[in-house]
C-alpha cells in the first residue's frame, strides 16, 4: 500500500461518518448550508484557505505548494426532491429530500482528496477543490461562473466525476470528447376554439393539432438527425381537454431535447418552431413555442481525457472500462468544461449479487467504499500533472 491509499484507509471511519450525516440531512440545490459549513471546516483544518458562498451556497478552497499548474477538482453538494424508501439506519430525516444521486458521496470523496494530497504533500503547483451547489437542474455550477469563479479562482485545468451503479466498484471511465448530452425543455401552446364535440366544423380542435404535432415531432430526430450522431426528442406531457363531449379550445404539450452536439440541438430547436408553425397554419390556430436551453453538451477536453484514461489504464486502485458509449443524460460540470479544459470520470459502484439501484432510485445508496477508491484515483491523477517535489 501507498502512503496515500494508508492515508485514506486511517480516514475512512470518519469519511463513512460523514457521508452518513451528511445522507441524513440532506439539502436542497442553493440550500446546502449545513453541507457546505461542514466540509468548510474540515479543509481548513487540513490547511487549505476556504472561500464561502461563491454561487450562493457553493465554495472554493485553495492550497498553493509553489510554482506550478492549477488543477480545479469539482463535487456537487445537493440532494434531489424526492422521498427516501431505503429503511436504513442513516436514511434521511427530511421528508421529500434524499441523496439520491450520490452527491453526499462525491462530496466527501473530495474532502478526502483534498486531505490526501495535503498530507502527502510531494507536488508543486496549487489546488482549487470547488464544492458546488444545485448540480440537479438549477444550474448551481453557471451560477458559480457567472459569478466570476474561474476569474476569482484561475484553474489550468478541472476535473469532475460521479459514480455509476451501472459499472463494477473498483473501476472507472473517462471519454475523451462529448460524454453527456444537453438538457433542453420545451412547451408548445395552442389556441384554437371549443365547442360541442358533435360539430366539429365549428371548432378548431386542439386535440387534433397536439396530436399531429406530437407525430410530426418524431420526424425531426428519426429524419433529420445524421443516424451517426444523437438527438433525442421526448414528448412527456399533454394537456388538453376536460370534457368527453366538449372539443378543446386550448391545450399545451411539452417535453426534453438531448442532443451530443450544437449542430443537431441548432436543428431540433429551429424545426419545433417550424413545425409548431406549420400543424397551427393547417388548423387555423394561434400557437407559442417556448423552447429552454438548459445544460450545454458535456464535451471533455480529448488531450486532458486522454491522459486521464492513460492514468486510470495505469492504476493500482482502479480498472480502466474501455469504450463507454456517451449517454443523453445531462450534467452541470458541462458549463466549467466550455470555460476550463478539463475531464468528467464516471466511478463503477455496482457489486455482483447486489440490487445496485440507479441514481435517483428511492431505494439507491452511495457506497462508502467508493470514498477512497475515488479519492485515491484523484490523487493520482493530480499528482501527475504536477511537478514532484
Ligand atoms: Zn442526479
Ligand atoms: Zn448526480
Amino acid at each position: 500500500m501507498t502512503a496515500v491509499t494508508d492515508f485514506l484507509a486511517s480516514r475512512f471511519e470518519g469519511h463513512k461518518a460523514l457521508r452518513r450525516d451528511i445522507h441524513a440531512h440532506p439539502e436542497l440545490g442553493f440550500k446546502e448550508t449545513r453541507t457546505a459549513a461542514l466540509i468548510a471546516e474540515r479543509l481548513r483544518a487540513a490547511g487549505y484557505e476556504v472561500v464561502e458562498g461563491v454561487g450562493t451556497t457553493g465554495l472554493v478552497a485553495t492550497l498553493s505548494r509553489g510554482a506550478g499548474p492549477t488543477i480545479g477538482l469539482r463535487a456537487d453538494m445537493d440532494a434531489l426532491p424526492m422521498d427516501e424508501e431505503t429503511n436504513l439506519p442513516h436514511a434521511s430525516k427530511t421528508p421529500g429530500v434524499f441523496h439520491g444521486c450520490g452527491h453526499d458521496g462525491h462530496t466527501v470523496s473530495l474532502l478526502a482528496t483534498a486531505e490526501a494530497l495535503a498530507a502527502e504533500g510531494g507536488f508543486s503547483g496549487t489546488l482549487r477543490m470547488i464544492f458546488q451547489p444545485a448540480e440537479e437542474g438549477l444550474g448551481g455550477g453557471l451560477r458559480m461562473i457567472e459569478e466570476g469563479l474561474f476569474e476569482r479562482f484561475p484553474c489550468d485545468l478541472v476535473y469532475g466525476f460521479h459514480n455509476m451503479p451501472l459499472l463494477p466498484l473498483g473501476t472507472a471511465t473517462v471519454r475523451p470528447g462529448p460524454a453527456m448530452a444537453s438538457a433542453d425543455e420545451f412547451k408548445v401552446t395552442f389556441t384554437g376554439k371549443g365547442g360541442h364535440a358533435a360539430m366539429p366544423h365549428l371548432s378548431k380542435d386542439c386535440a387534433l393539432a397536439l396530436s399531429e404535432l406530437t407525430v410530426a415531432l418524431q420526424r425531426l430526430v428519426a429524419r433529420g438527425v445524421d443516424p451517426l450522431r444523437s438527438a433525442v426528442l421526448s414528448v412527456t406531457q399533454i394537456h388538453v381537454g376536460q370534457a368527453h363531449n366538449v372539443i378543446a379550445g386550448s391545450g399545451w404539450l411539452g417535453g426534453t431535447v438531448r442532443t451530443l452536439g450544437a449542430e443537431e440541438r441548432d436543428f431540433v430547436e429551429a424545426g419545433m418552431h417550424r413545425l409548431a408553425k406549420a400543424v397551427a397554419l393547417a388548423h387555423e390556430m394561434e400557437v407559442e413555442v417556448t423552447y429552454t436551453r438548459g445544460y450545454p453538451p458535456l464535451v471533455n477536453d480529448s488531450a486532458v481525457a486522454t491522459r486521464v484514461a492513460e492514468g486510470l489504464r495505469a492504476s493500482p486502485v482502479v480498472e480502466m472500462v474501455e469504450d463507454v458509449p456517451p449517454i443523453m443524460a445531462a450534467e452541470d460540470f458541462a458549463y466549467m468544461l466550455e470555460k476550463v479544459p478539463g475531464a468528467y470520470l464516471n466511478f463503477g459502484m455496482a457489486k455482483e449479487g447486489e440490487a445496485n439501484p440507479m441514481v435517483h432510485n428511492p431505494a439507491y445508496d452511495f457506497r462508502d467504499e467508493l470514498i477512497p477508491v475515488i479519492a485515491a484515483t484523484m490523487v493520482e491523477l493530480v499528482r501527475a500533472e504536477l511537478p514532484e517535489t
